[in-house]
């Protein structure tokens, strides 16, 4: 059996994974709060975790791997939408329109991730509808004295938790200095968090113990992974930034509501996303969704492509000129792959990459090894195990490849000559032929490339000399 080998946020250590039961290895990532289209950095842990979810199906086969990702659709954004349809005479109670802008959301997300090449995974769940599991996971921890009811609202007390703080490695009183806590009259310890809080009439709500109300976020992953998945698991993955407070809080409600399991055994966490060389912020203006980059004509394959580059431990930064090379690279192999039967073996080396903490840097050299000595059918299975060339490949690939190769040749000739005579002329010349002919042209120490943009006309390169 081949070995994974996962970094794991909760030792701090790349270790040898040892699934609890191959025949059903099992994951947990947290999904999106359904209240608008996903952005480019929702995106990543969606492609991460598809690569390894692909991974596992690989190694384990694909019957044998249950992945749970959820959708959060309790949450004040959703709810602000609905009133305001209501408000601008939508017809239907506030709780259909709320429903209606969960299921447009979740659509628009299906939508877009299958643009990415990620596979659905298992199950989908929707937090609303695990609410009475919710409430009895809420009950158990006030019955063994995890939590307290105190004002409508139902708080855990992280000081009956000894763990609290181990993932992220800090203590309560670190967290206590360095979080926005909210503090409020009830709570025993400014760092205990939301299990339940009530709603009032114009909000959704569900009847409880504690009278009309709603979940907080965490309760709603804990619940859901012990309903799908069990009290002890495989793989919990997500956001980095999700690390603290959320998945320490979702270790703490489920290891005291469950004390027979051990919640999940690994956890990964994928680093955040930049865009050209910056934060993502709507204040800065390089803000944007994936169904942005999609109308403007990016292929979700480059998106994937672009994220593959980057190891998801490390910041990766999505710069448009990552999208134009991938994109001229990705014409190349799928001209090449296509001439391979669906379903060939993925080359070893890839496998061996990727079992390494999810090497896809590595997996993308090796294709371009395979497709410099033209290994069709080794090349598309190795695309196929990291999520690209499904299927026949996308239409924007199946454009007439151009062999650009004798005109980067002259051009690469022309400046060694120039380099000598000093006299540019021809280099010149040859460059505004090609830029007229809608190719792009990049010359640097390493050589030339050409790259045919979208208003490439191989007409206008007929008879250049
Ligand atoms: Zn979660």
């Amino acid at each position: 059996m081949t070995t994974i080998k996962l970094h794991n946020t909760k030792t701090r250590r790349k270790e040898v994974f040892t699934p609890l039961n191959p025949d059903n290895v099992r994951m947990y990532v947290c999904g999106p709060t359904v209240y608008d289209r996903a952005h480019l950095g929702n995106a990543r842990p969606v492609v991460v975790f598809d690569v390894l979810f692909r991974l596992l199906r690989h190694v384990y086969g694909p019957g044998h791997v249950t992945y749970v990702r959820n959708f959060t659709d309790v949450d004040d954004r959703i709810n602000e939408t609905a009133q305001k349809r209501r408000a601008a005479g939508a017809p239907g109670t506030l709780e259909e329109l709320i429903t209606e802008r969960s299921d447009e959301t979740i659509g628009w997300y299906h939508d877009d991730m299958d643009e990415l090449g990620a596979l659905r995974p298992t199950h989908e769940p929707r937090a609303t509808a695990y609410i009475g599991a919710m409430i009895a996971m809420i009950e158990d921890l006030i019955a063994s004295g995890h939590a307290y009811a105190a004002e409508g609202h139902v708080l855990f007390a992280v000081d009956s938790y000894s763990n609290y703080g181990a993932l992220s490695g800090r203590t309560v009183e670190d967290m206590i200095a360095g979080a926005r806590v909210e503090v409020a009259p009830y709570k025993r310890n400014p760092m205990d968090f939301v299990l339940w809080k009530p709603s009032s009439d114009d909000l959704p709500g569900w009847d409880s113990p504690w009278g009309r109300g709603r979940p907080g976020w965490h309760i709603e992953c804990s619940a859901m992974a012990q309903e799908l998945l069990g009290a002890s698991f495989d793989i919990h993955g997500g956001g980095i930034d999700l690390q603290f407070p959320h998945h320490e809080n979702e270790i703490a409600q489920s290891c005291c509501a469950h004390p027979e399991g051990g919640f999940a055994s690994v956890w990964m966490h994928n680093e955040m996303l930049l865009v050209e060389g910056r934060k993502m912020s709507k204040s800065l203006g390089n803000f944007f969704t994936v169904r942005d980059l999609l109308d403007q004509g990016v292929p979700g394959e480059v998106i994937r492509y672009v994220f593959l580059m980057t190891h998801y431990r490390k910041p990766m930064d999505w710069t448009a000129e990552k999208a134009a090379q991938a994109e001229a690279t990705l014409r190349k192999w799928y001209a090449l792959a296509a001439q391979a039967p669906d379903g060939t073996a993925p080359s070893q080396t890839a496998i061996e990459a990727l079992c390494d903490d999810l090497n896809t840097h590595a997996v993308l050299s090796e294709c371009h090894q395979l497709a410099l000595a033209g290994d069709a059918a080794a090349l598309r299975g190795t695309m196929q195990l990291v999520g690209l060339m499904q299927a026949e490949g996308p239409a924007w690939a199946a454009a007439p490849v151009v062999d650009l190769s004798a005109q980067s040749d002259r051009l690469a000739a022309a400046r060694d000559t120039a380099m000598q005579t000093k006299d540019f002329t021809q280099v010149d010349r040859l460059k505004a032929a090609l830029l007229a002919a809608g190719v792009e042209v990049r010359m640097s120490k390493a050589g030339v490339e050409l790259v045919p943009g979208p208003d490439f006309d191989p007409a206008r390169l007929e008879g250049l000399e």
